[in-house]
């Protein structure tokens, strides 16, 4: 527990809040489409629903994002692309399962599509949906925000003492 004075007040904080409070308020997805998901999570980027006020901000590079919103259709043959893009992305990373395509294969059950991306990928939330409106992305998202905030021991493992406790 530690102890902040600004002024009159006094905050008392963990660092392992603080370091999930800045990761969850700071979460930046790959800029990253599969199918016609992709077009309600670039809606949810968009003015209307603008992610930006969340501290949600698009990158262009795996190297600077350390979530990916799979949006979309996994067909097998674009299944290598996903995995090579989510192993350039730095740890702590997550992963948000956005649309029945994405979390079970949705209608497409079929030799050519993956049968949810959970098969190859740590799934952190998954988003119901065909497709879902960006209210339900947005909504996923502050439940990720939520998940990153109950994490354990994210300081230590920062500093390289021990591994993040993930209280799901
Ligand atoms: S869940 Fe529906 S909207 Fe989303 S990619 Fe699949 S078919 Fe398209």
């Amino acid at each position: 527990m530690g102890v902040e004075t600004l002024g009159d007040n006094v905050i008392t904080t963990s660092l392992d809040k603080l370091v999930n409070w800045s990761r969850s308020r700071s979460l930046w997805p790959m800029t990253f489409g599969l199918a016609c998901c992709a077009i309600e999570m670039m809606s949810t980027g968009a003015a209307r629903f603008d992610l930006d006020r969340f501290g949600i901000i698009f990158r262009a590079s795996p190297r600077q994002a350390d979530c990916i919103i799979i949006a979309g259709t996994v067909t097998k043959k674009m299944l290598p692309v996903i995995l090579t893009v989510y192993e350039q992305m730095p740890e702590p990373k997550y992963v948000v399962a956005m649309g029945a395509c994405a979390c079970s294969g949705g209608v497409f059950d079929t030799y050519s599509v993956v049968q949810g991306i959970d098969e190859y990928l740590p799934v952190d939330v998954y988003i119901p949906g065909c497709p879902p409106r960006p209210e339900g992305l947005l909504y996923g998202l502050i439940k990720l925000q939520e998940k990153i905030m109950r994490e354990r021991n994210s300081f230590g493992a920062a500093i390289g003492i021990g591994e993040v406790v993930n209280n799901a």
